[in-house]
């Protein structure tokens, strides 16, 4: 039968027009100010910055970086963490969390995750634990905090370091905690796309080690405290000083952004509530997720077709992640089986979703969820 004939819209998965349309004057001004002032690295605006996401999240040193992979690699290497050593992580999540490992020298060990909520199943974790695991690194998937006491308690009692992969899920909370505060380093990115975002490449370090702080404000400068008195050898991975002053017009509306994520995700809820053939994303109630991506699982197979026919209807849609990083081909040769990884890599599509994102485009994509499914 023919579908009545609906206006095509184009829906991206994250439009990122209105709030530069919204915070233009005030990012000028602020890249303004940083072109008369003629400092780009290491300015007013990256210490500042600083000091403002430590305040926001509630943690002692917050280290601005290069990159969100950089974090992930700096977090590292001031733990210590390096060839012979092995780091426990998810198979579902983007590669540069391995690829970090990786980078190191070490190796990465993969514990399965659980389907429900996506991240890593900490039942799996300690199955995999041997002599030669130094530190895990938890994930929080799509926005949503890992359930980090069982995790803690697992790092306590094999002396393992906590290295909090809060690339997706800045200002998420757990039990009233910030994501990125609760094991011994976070790390953070602000990719454009992420739910704190600058407008080119970023990242950060969290801890409340002073130790590891300094070593990773070495590390990140050739190894430096003092220009020109490089004492280890270590890398160029500053932030520079245009993306801190864009993060600090960004910052204070982060937890506004986050709530009409919320409210989106609540939306989305609403409106596929009990649909057949898809499960919707679970919400865990020890925390505050903050949807970095509104994530549905469609069964039966479907997934391909449904994300076709959104598409044909200028619906966007993303799969996160279609090759779980275990079956990568640079991680082939582990030949490991990670079944919950698979399954949902087969099965996952993230929804268009975003701070504002109008409730009628959500309707449009629900409608065409239940439509193509039906
Ligand atoms: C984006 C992302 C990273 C890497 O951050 P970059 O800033 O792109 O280097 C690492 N881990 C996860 C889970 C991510 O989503």
């Amino acid at each position: 039968m023919e579908q009545p004939q609906v206006t095509l819209k184009r829906v991206p998965v994250l439009d990122l027009s209105h709030e530069i349309l919204e915070l233009k004057p005030q990012l000028l001004r602020s890249i303004e100010d940083v072109l008369d002032k003629g400092a780009f690295i290491m300015g007013e605006n990256v210490h500042e910055f600083e000091r403002e996401a430590a305040e926001y999240l509630g943690v002692q040193h917050a280290i601005a970086l290069n990159s969100g992979t950089d974090a992930l690699v700096l977090a590292l290497l001031a733990a210590g963490v390096g060839p012979g050593d092995e780091v426990i992580t998810t198979p579902f999540t983007f590669f540069a969390t391995a690829e970090a490992i990786s980078q190191v020298g070490a190796t990465p060990v993969f514990a399965d995750v659980d389907p429900r909520t996506f991240n890593l199943d900490v039942n799996r974790v300690e199955d995999v634990i041997t002599p030669r695991t130094k530190a895990v690194i938890p994930v929080h998937l799509f926005g949503q905090v890992v359930d980090m006491d069982p995790i803690l308690a697992l790092a306590d009692r094999y002396g393992l370091y906590v290295v909090e992969d809060t690339a997706q899920a800045f200002g998420a909370e757990y039990k009233g905690r910030k994501a990125g505060t609760i094991g011994d380093f976070g790390c953070f990115s602000f990719f454009p796309s992420k739910n704190l975002g600058a407008y080119g490449d970023g990242g950060m370090i969290t801890t409340n080690n002073e130790v590891f702080a300094e070593k990773i404000s070495m590390l990140r400068a050739h190894g430096s405290k003092k220009k020109y008195l490089n004492e280890l050898v270590g890398y160029n991975s500053r932030l520079d000083e245009i993306q801190a002053a864009i993060l600090r017009v960004k910052l204070p509306y982060i937890d506004e952004w986050n709530k009409a994520r919320r409210n989106s995700a609540g939306v989305y809820r609403e409106l596929l509530y009990r649909t057949p053939g898809i499960l919707l994303p679970a919400e865990e109630g020890y925390g505050r997720h903050v949807y970095h991506q509104f994530t549905i699982r469609v069964l039966d197979g479907r997934r391909d077709e449904i994300q076709n026919k959104l598409a044909a209807k200028g619906i966007s849609s993303v799969v996160y992640y279609p090759v779980p990083v275990h079956q990568l081909p640079v991680y082939h040769h582990l030949r490991i089986s990670q079944p919950a990884a698979e399954q949902l890599a087969g099965e996952v599509l993230s929804l268009p979703i975003g701070p504002k994102i109008e409730v009628s485009v959500q309707q449009f994509v629900a409608e065409s969820v239940i439509l193509a499914l039906g």
